[in-house]
């Protein structure tokens, strides 16, 4: 049975309305309120994606595709059930499986076309496996620094960079030969080959602490190479979906790296991650202030304006909904509560906002960084939940702090500080908090979820006004 040509076109409008729905999904994410719709808008857009496909005209045997699929679905489904703090590197083995699939497409294309490649496509051919093979590599380093079945230190030698770019140009050299001559086929594995190593090598250098960032900047590259692969499958759904994910990738990981205070290439040649032992050496007595739950709800209770930042130690300890109860004692005793979110507490962006999301906690009470700041001078109580490095002075005033310049959440400035943290271990960075010495700040010692439950008894309890 031959397709007509209405049902070629049917085709072509499939794909025409998947390519919208995967721009209004990028739009829709952006905000909590219809971020809801944007994973909707992705999932139809992918859906109508591969019905499209399946009726394309070329196919002509069913059954690998059926074994893909089941495949597919064998693998995904468990990935899709990990723990919230798993989802970086469950990420970063996604873009793992789609740069391999793009680097074995292009593989495909290239023997099945050569010598009769045109210019045109052999470039963005190469283009394609360069940047699927050191995509592929790359992520699952990535995957296994965060997992920690890599170690997550970086490995640095002497002209670590000099090699490393230097490999990258002879996969490029590689290119332009087989662009000017695409029968050298013998070359085209050294160049594959060559790309997945870099990959690696690539990877190496970085601490576990940048591999956010990088694994963001690794979608970026997936993207490309996706686009690439459009060009050379003719497909204009590809190459607006490997565009889309290859620009936002891009902004992500740009945005990332501002709210920690790196450069870019700080990010890709600076081994950074390194855990710093910092300056313990000095350790003058430094006394901290401790309190207990019952104080701390009396503090709370009074107050008429607080502020929760929450951090990576909440989503430790899943204290999230004991906040949400948190908030609602202290709205139904009037007090005024917002949450300060800083763009990097956590350890993925958008961490906390899905955690109080999940907990329903109403969209319009978190605040974005810049927007609580100027709040904080007139708050009574900063209430830190599992942060720390999101608060430190120190990105302020020590011009020798790791952090310095690091955009933070000035809760020094609250009339009040209450901090809920096990000890008194550093956080991310590995450094000391000097909000904790300060008069004005309290230690609450202690699980995040269980000493929130505690207050919220003492709040509840009617004990204390
Ligand atoms: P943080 O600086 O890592 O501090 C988290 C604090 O939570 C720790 O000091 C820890 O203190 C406490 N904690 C851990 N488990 C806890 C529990 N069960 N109950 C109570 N407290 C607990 O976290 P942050 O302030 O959220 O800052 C995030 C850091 O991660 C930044 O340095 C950022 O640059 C980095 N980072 C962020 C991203 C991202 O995309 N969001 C990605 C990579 C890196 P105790 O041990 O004393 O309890």
């Amino acid at each position: 049975m031959t397709m007509t040509l209405p049902a070629f076109h049917w085709i072509e409008l499939v794909y025409l309305v998947a390519t919208a729905l995967f721009i209004l999904s990028l739009m829709w994410l952006s905000a909590p309120t219809t971020a809801r719709r944007g994973v909707w808008a992705g999932e139809l857009g992918m859906g109508l994606a591969i019905v499209g496909t399946l009726f394309e005209r070329g196919i002509i045997d069913y059954r690998w595709i059926a074994i893909g699929l089941v495949l597919g679905a064998i693998i995904g489904v468990p990935l899709g059930m990990v723990q919230m703090t798993a989802v970086p590197q469950r990420t970063a083995l996604s873009h793992a499986f789609g740069a391999c699939c793009v680097t074995l497409v292009g593989t495909a294309e290239f023997y099945l076309r050569s010598p009769n490649v045109p210019k045109f496509v052999m470039s963005v051919l190469s283009m394609e496996v360069i940047l699927g093979g050191l995509t592929f590599t790359g992520s699952l380093m990535a995957a296994g620094k965060l997992q920690e079945v890599l170690p997550q230190r970086p490995i640095t030698y002497k002209g670590q960079n000099l090699v490393n770019l230097g490999m990258l140009a002879v996969a490029v050299a590689i290119a332009v030969a087989l662009v000017l001559n695409p029968g050298h086929r013998n070359l085209f594995p050294a160049m594959v080959g060559i790309s997945l190593l870099f990959g690696v090598m690539l990877i190496v250098p970085i601490g576990g602490a940048d591999m956010p960032t990088v694994i963001s900047l690794l979608n970026s590259y997936a993207g490309l190479s996706a686009a690439a692969m459009g060009f050379v499958l003719n497909s204009k759904l590809l190459i607006v979906a490997g565009a889309l994910d290859g620009s936002s990738g891009f902004i992500l990981s740009v945005i990332m790296s501002k709210a920690m205070n790196r450069s870019f290439t700080n990010v890709l040649f600076g081994a950074f991650g390194q855990v710093q032992t910092a300056a313990a050496g000095a350790v003058e007595a430094k006394t901290v202030r401790s309190a207990s739950a019952e104080e701390a709800a009396g503090i709370l209770a009074a107050a008429s304006k607080v502020v929760i930042v929450p951090g990576y130690g909440m989503a430790v300890a899943q204290a999230q909904h004991k906040v949400r109860e948190l908030y609602d004692v202290l709205t139904k005793k009037g007090v005024e509560v917002s949450f300060g979110i800083h763009p990097v507490a956590g350890r993925m962006p958008g961490h906390m906002n899905v955690l109080l999301a999940e907990a329903d906690i109403p969209y319009d009470r978190l605040l974005e960084m810049d927007d609580i700041n100027s709040d904080l001078p007139q708050t009574d109580v900063a209430l830190i939940i599992g942060a720390n490095d999101v608060t430190n002075p120190a990105a302020r005033t020590d011009t020798s702090s790791p952090i310095y310049g690091m955009p933070i959440l000035d809760v020094d400035k609250a009339r009040t500080v209450m901090v809920i943290k096990r000890s008194m271990n550093p956080g991310f960075a590995g450094i000391d908090n000097p909000l904790y010495y300060l008069d004005r700040t309290l230690m609450l010692f202690g699980d995040a979820k269980g000493f929130v439950g505690d207050i919220v008894r003492e709040l509840s309890g009617g004990s204390h006004h």
